[in-house]
């Protein structure tokens, strides 16, 4: 019995000697990937789900490395958070979906929104709203072309300044989205205390829709974030019929690999294209 335990806990190690050693590997290449600009956006579309028509979109992370090759974001995005440096790849999405913004905006083409993740820990940095605008600035872009996703992780100290934060971001003009609700500290208290302007239901959520239970618990983020008069959006949308239950729950946008999967900018550029020739 002994020798059975030991194994299990042998296993049990081994594995955890592998995650830790995969981290540190990630780690070490991770400064000359900023530096070496291998971190770039991919962007997903948002879509009207009544309509289908493309609305906006979201930018995320891909890391190709010269040494690591293909390099998850479920394995770097929290070494850079757990290591204080998930602010560099922010920034450098930001940076970089302002360019294809402005890129757009030189050759003439139509702006859609953009909406770009913003870690906690980044959000509450008492300069980032400045240096957001500065940054927004700088490329000539209509801030009303920028949204801030923020993971639901605020915790209630935190309420008041995030209040601020997002106040002050409204007011230059850029909109806010609070990303992954109901996976984390929810609260309905500060759901109605905070001024974002849109609401992401949680691909967990969306994939139990046929659970009646959950079905009612989606039904009531919807109307709630109706009457806040925010939008809601529903990501992780697979099949055609968590799309035709969303819709028939009024939910405002969906998002997921039922309507298009996350594409690198020149994809997404030939996409708008081949739209406006329809
Ligand atoms: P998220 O913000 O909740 O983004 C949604 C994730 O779901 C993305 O994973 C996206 O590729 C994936 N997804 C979209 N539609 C579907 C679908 O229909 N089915 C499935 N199975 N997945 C779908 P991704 O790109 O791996 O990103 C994972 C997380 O990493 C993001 O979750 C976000 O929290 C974080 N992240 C990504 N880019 C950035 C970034 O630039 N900054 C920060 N702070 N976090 C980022
Ligand atoms: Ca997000
Ligand atoms: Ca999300
Ligand atoms: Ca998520």
């Amino acid at each position: 019995a002994l020798k059975i335990n030991g194994t299990v806990i042998k296993k049990f190690n081994q594995s955890l000697i592998e995650s830790v050693e995969q981290e540190m590997n990630v780690l070490s290449h991770f400064s000359r990937g900023i530096k070496n600009s291998e971190f770039f956006p991919v962007l997903q579309p948002k879509v009207n789900i009544r309509t289908g028509e493309i609305e906006s979109f979201e930018a995320l992370a891909r890391w190709v490395s010269a040494e690591l090759g293909f390099v998850s974001p479920a394995l770097f995005i929290p070494v850079a958070e757990n290591t204080g440096n998930i602010y560099k790849v922010d920034l450098v999405i930001f940076r970089k979906v302002l360019q294809w913004q402005k890129n757009r905006l030189d050759a003439g083409l139509k702006l859609y929104q953009v909406s770009i993740n913003i870690s906690p820990s980044h959000f509450y940095n008492a300069s980032f709203v400045e240096n957001s605008v500065a940054l927004i600035k700088k490329y000539s872009i209509d801030p009303k072309y920028i949204k801030f996703e923020i993971t639901e992780s605020v915790e209630l100290d935190n309420v008041l300044r995030a209040k601020k934060i997002i106040n002050e971001l409204q007011q230059y003009g850029v909109a806010t989205s609070i990303d992954d609700f109901g996976v984390g500290y929810s609260s309905l208290s500060y759901l109605q205390e905070l001024p974002f302007e849109e609401i992401k239901i949680d691909k967990s959520f969306v994939d139990n829709l046929s659970n009646p239970r959950m079905n009612a618990v989606i039904k009531t983020i919807i109307q709630l974030s109706g009457n806040l008069n925010m939008i809601s959006v529903a990501e992780g949308i697979e099949t055609e019929d968590q799309h035709n239950e969303l819709k028939k729950l009024g939910c405002n946008i969906g998002q997921g690999y039922y309507y298009y999967k996350p594409m690198p900018i020149e994809q997404i550029n030939d996409l708008l294209a081949d739209q406006m020739t329809v």
